[in-house]
């Protein structure tokens, strides 16, 4: 199933991301638990992530499987940062022989040591696919807050343009804390004529090892309502998870307030935070979906 077809028959799309084990060894079990676990919960796809360096994709083309044997459609992501033509294409290989029909074209991070390759922007990763196999659906990511590298918000956005137009049929956000640095993007980008359906990427936090880790990876903003539930809560598991929940579903309830076209939660492969924040937007996923 071609994922850009569920935005044309829903007005907000609901989906987890998660990430398949570090090594080809790892424990496929435990991740089954976990997709099936998230299966109940009855998201439109899963989409999986692909490790920095890859190993051509494999453990996210068997994890891609397993989630299409549970009857949900997934989204593998592929980066180019140090590959060449020839590693994408056994990539490639790799999650369509899985039956992956939908990916999502990354430059991926840069690690030192790992040389450039044959592609230096996720746009040039789109047109290679889209010349290779013009049968898969390509997606892509953005970043409300503007990517870590870029100049300045608006020179992200001229290159966004320039991956949409290479073929990305729609965006999944980069994690934020305030909305309206989402509302403010999307307004900003559809003035640049970008048109595609953008699902806001929500990060639960529910430790608070998960937020510096954020801020160097991402760079992105902690607005002081958050940084005052991580000093009240943090030394507290329950209760930071408690607020975290809290926080994430206020961000969520405003969006579709506020006319996302979709939703996509940063799960971490936790089911139970998944089943938390699911049950507490369900209904609001449901009333717009019904038009209401
Ligand atoms: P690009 O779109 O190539 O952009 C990277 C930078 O280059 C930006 O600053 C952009 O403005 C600039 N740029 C783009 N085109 C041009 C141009 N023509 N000229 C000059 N500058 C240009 N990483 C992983 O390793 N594995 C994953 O599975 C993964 N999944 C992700 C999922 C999402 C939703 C997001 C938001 C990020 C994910 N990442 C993943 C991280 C991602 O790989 C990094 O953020 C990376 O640094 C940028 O990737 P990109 O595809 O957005 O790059």
């Amino acid at each position: 199933m071609n994922i850009r077809k569920l935005f044309d028959k829903k007005k907000c799309v609901f989906s987890f991301e998660m990430f398949p084990p570090k090594k080809e060894s790892g424990d496929m079990g435990a991740m089954l638990d976990t997709v099936n676990g998230l299966k109940e919960l009855s998201p439109d796809y899963i989409s999986i992530t692909y490790g920095a360096g890859g190993n051509g994709g494999k453990n996210t083309a068997m994890l891609a499987s397993a989630v299409k044997a549970a009857g949900v459609e997934p989204l593998a992501h592929i980066t180019c940062m140090g590959s060449d033509e020839a590693d994408i294409d056994d990539a490639l290989k790799n999650l369509t022989d899985c039956g992956v029909e939908n990916v999502m074209a990354l430059r991926g991070d840069r690690v030192e040591g790992i040389k450039e390759g044959s592609f230096s922007y996720a746009s040039q990763l789109v047109e290679y696919i889209k010349k290779v196999n013009p049968a898969l659906n390509i997606a892509g990511a953005c970043y409300p807050e503007g990517h870590v590298e870029a100049k300045n918000r608006f020179e992200d956005i001229k290159n966004l343009r320039l991956k949409v137009k290479a073929g990305v049929t729609h965006l999944n956000s980069q994690l934020f804390f305030d909305n309206e640095d989402f509302f403010e993007f999307i307004q900003l980008i559809r003035l640049a004529g970008i048109d595609v359906p953008v699902q806001a990427g929500i990060m639960p936090v529910v430790k608070v090892s998960q937020v510096d880790r954020i801020i160097s990876l991402a760079g992105v903003k902690i607005p002081s309502k958050l940084s005052r539930l991580l000093s009240k809560y943090g030394s507290d598991p329950v209760a930071i998870a408690d607020a975290g929940i809290a926080y994430a579903t206020e961000q969520i309830a405003d969006l579709i307030a506020g006319g996302v076209d979709g939703i996509h939660v940063y799960v971490m492969n936790n089911v139970t935070t998944a089943t938390r924040i699911a049950n507490n937007v369900k209904s609001l996923i449901a009333r717009v979906n019904e038009g209401q």
